[in-house]
């Protein structure tokens, strides 16, 4: 069985800083991500709020920074793949992958998050058939049609703004009278003529034959349905955490986000997380990285006591 000092798990921001860290620390580094080094930050078109761009960066340029940063140094092992399990171990946590096993004296989890469904019916059904929760991925099926957006946070403002740069026009659908999201995008989303807010509603159903059709909708204070005749939704209500595959030694909070203290540790000897996984209430792509250097320097002190 391999045996390596530590295990990054995610190839996000959070984790590739992680790794930056550990490598420099002279650290050999087993960093195991699912698709490709980037993370979720590969699916946003522009980050305006990463300080050191003032004129934004696109997602894809900055997570290929990153990667590119970690490229740099001795003592990295990518591995592409999932993490099916982990055993938590006395001096060895065990690391199940899809065709190996690997062990670690330490792992710094961040595995990040991914998009909440609204569960509702059409919803399963029509997924990939004019519902998405990706507009960088999607939104050109859409070019010059009708789509519905589904939430109120920054996801969903930037989103819209985004998608209305392509599409004829946008109904952004959210379940209050006020947005959750940053200031600056409330206030563009507003001035957008391509963009019409319905407020307090809620998606009841979606429906439609071969694709989408139509979604129906519920005015949560006066109780009124209405249909909306829309070709695509997105679907942007937040995100749930990758943490399904973390023993269940460690500790998280009732939605499944990773409890860590200041210092990004677990409850769990040897385990920290970092990122979008944590239970915290600001998820930015700053954040992540402050994360993970965090996680990263103190994982290397951990492993020096260790040493001693
Ligand atoms: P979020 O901040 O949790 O917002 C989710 C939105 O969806 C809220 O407006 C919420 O309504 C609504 N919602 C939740 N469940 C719903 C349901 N069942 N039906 C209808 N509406 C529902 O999620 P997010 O916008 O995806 O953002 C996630 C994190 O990433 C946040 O920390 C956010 O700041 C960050 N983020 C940052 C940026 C940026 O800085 N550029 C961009 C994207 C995301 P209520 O408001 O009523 O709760």
């Amino acid at each position: 069985m391999d045996k390596f000092e530590v295990a990054v798990i995610g190839g996000g921001p959070a984790g590739l800083t992680a790794a930056l860290y550990l490598l420099r620390a002279r650290r050999k580094v087993l960093l195991v991500e699912k698709l490709s080094p980037g993370g979720q930050v590969l699916l946003t078109e522009k980050i305006e709020n990463y300080p050191g761009f003032p004129e934004g960066i696109t997602g894809f340029e900055l997570a290929d920074a990153f990667a590119a940063q970690v490229e740099k140094y001795e003592g990295l092992h990518k591995h592409f793949g999932e993490v099916k399990k982990i055993e938590v171990g006395d001096k060895y946590h065990t690391l199940h992958l899809e065709e190996s096993t690997v062990q670690v004296k330490a792992l710094v989890v961040a595995s990040g998050a991914r998009w909440r469904k609204l569960g509702v019916p059409g919803e399963q059904e029509l997924a990939g058939k004019g519902i998405s929760y990706c507009a960088i991925c999607d939104g050109n099926f859409f070019r010059d049609q009708v789509v519905a957006c589904i939430g109120g946070g920054d996801t969903a403002l930037e989103e819209s703004l985004y998608l209305s740069k392509i599409v004829k026009k946008i109904y952004l659908i959210h379940r209050r009278d006020k947005f959750r999201g940053t200031k600056i995008y409330q206030e563009k989303v507003l001035a957008n003529p391509k963009i019409e807010v319905i407020w307090d509603s809620v998606v009841e159903e979606f429906k439609g034959q071969e694709s989408l059709e139509k979604v129906v909708l519920k005015n949560v204070k006066n109780g009124n349905t209405s249909e909306l005749e829309v070709s695509g939704a997105f679907i942007f209500i937040g995100v749930e955490p990758n943490s399904e595959f973390l023993p269940p030694e460690v500790k998280k909070d009732e939605r499944g986000f990773v409890l860590t203290d200041s210092e990004m540790q677990t409850n769990i000897k040897g385990i920290y997380a970092a990122g979008d996984i944590r239970a915290k209430n600001c998820r930015q792509v700053s954040t992540a990285v402050g994360d993970g250097a965090c996680a990263g320097f103190n994982v290397a002190n951990y492993l020096e006591q260790l040493d001693d």
